[in-house]
């Protein structure tokens, strides 16, 4: 019998899609920020952003150079910005440590910040040929569904990919997996009947494709409030930075309060309108936003900035204040 390596590289040669950072001899850098980008974000959303990202930092080196603001920027809109900082400080580190090349070995790029077990597999395997495992959110499914466990244990997980990796193409291998996931061992109602590895499993063998792996019930996300005062002043509003740590480190926003009793210390205001709720979604809680308007009437602005709404695209700002902005405009 052939292995499942090689029922599975054939396909993925003729059935791949092609993508940006995908290429016989990927670059590692490349590999790297698509890698982050794709952490919990759909490739057809990532494309643009992997495109701008290397027409502004061609080189690890480059962005090394760059500013955390103008990195945030170009982030803007793809969410989970811990990534943007965090592969900043890679580059930085890489530079500082790994004479500007990144590593090829597990263990060091572990050592680098914001990479973790997957992302570590997947470049060690896809930019430097390493027999090296990788297992995301794909890969389980289609590792469950082959050899039909009901649940996603993650150590048993890791432990089949591991046996699985072939010496020769590991990480074309291990793209393959993913790209089976992705387009034909999906959540709902996979394409069994096109399938590479329909003869090796165990789900469809047993007609049980579609109840594996188990959903798994998550408890219902918390709801975080907030306040947001767009304080106008002529044509121009009030926006504020959010702290170094912690959601949104950094970014842009209008004037913003944990809580509803408050309003914003030290400045005098007209009564405010209120313009709407905004919610926003994280896989851990929803947030909603409770927008207002109104005029700035005196008072000390502190380190907080006055900019018109067209000189906001300097500045990052997370998706709810982009929506915020989007209201303002209206
Ligand atoms: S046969 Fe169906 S369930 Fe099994 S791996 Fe292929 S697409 Fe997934």
């Amino acid at each position: 019998v052939k292995p499942l390596s090689k029922l599975l590289l054939a396909w993925y040669d003729r059935a791949q899609r092609d993508l940006p950072w995908r290429s016989a001899k990927p670059d590692p850098y490349h590999v790297l920020v698509s890698e982050v980008m794709l952490q919990q974000t759909q490739v057809a959303t990532v494309i643009p952003y992997f495109h701008r990202f290397l027409a502004k930092y061609p080189t690890l080196t480059d962005l090394s150079n760059s500013t955390e603001q103008d990195v945030l920027r170009l982030w803007q809109g793809l969410g989970y910005y811990s990534r943007a900082r965090n592969l900043r400080d890679a580059a930085r580190q890489v530079v500082a440590e790994h004479d500007g090349k990144l590593p090829a070995d597990l263990d060091a790029l572990r050592r680098l910040p914001g990479i973790g077990p997957y992302t570590a597999g997947a470049i060690a395997s896809i930019a430097f040929g390493r027999r090296a495992a990788l297992v995301d959110g794909n890969v389980a499914r289609v590792l469950c569904r082959l050899n039909r466990l009901e649940t996603k244990i993650p150590a048993e997980l890791w432990r089949l990919a591991e046996s699985l990796v072939p010496a020769d193409r590991p990480g074309d291998f291990n793209s393959a997996l993913m790209e089976l996931g992705a387009t034909l061992c999906t959540p709902a109602k996979p394409k069994c009947p096109i399938c590479p590895l329909k003869k090796r499993c165990q789900s469809l063998a047993a007609g049980v494709q579609d109840q594996i792996p188990l959903a798994t019930k998550r408890p219902a996300k918390p709801i975080v409030r907030r306040w947001t005062f767009a304080i106008r002043n002529g044509n121009r509003y009030l926006i504020e930075q959010r702290p170094p740590t912690g959601r949104w480190a950094g970014l842009w926003q209008f004037v913003t309060l944990p809580r509803r009793d408050e309003t914003p210390p030290s400045v005098r205001l007209s009564a405010p309108r209120r313009l709407g709720p905004i919610r926003h979604d994280l896989t851990h809680r929803r947030y909603i936003f409770t927008v207002y308007e109104c005029q700035f009437i005196s008072g000390s602005i502190g380190p907080r900035r006055w900019t018109t709404l067209k000189q906001l695209k300097n500045y990052p700002l997370s998706k709810p204040q982009l929506q915020i902005a989007q209201m303002l405009v209206q």
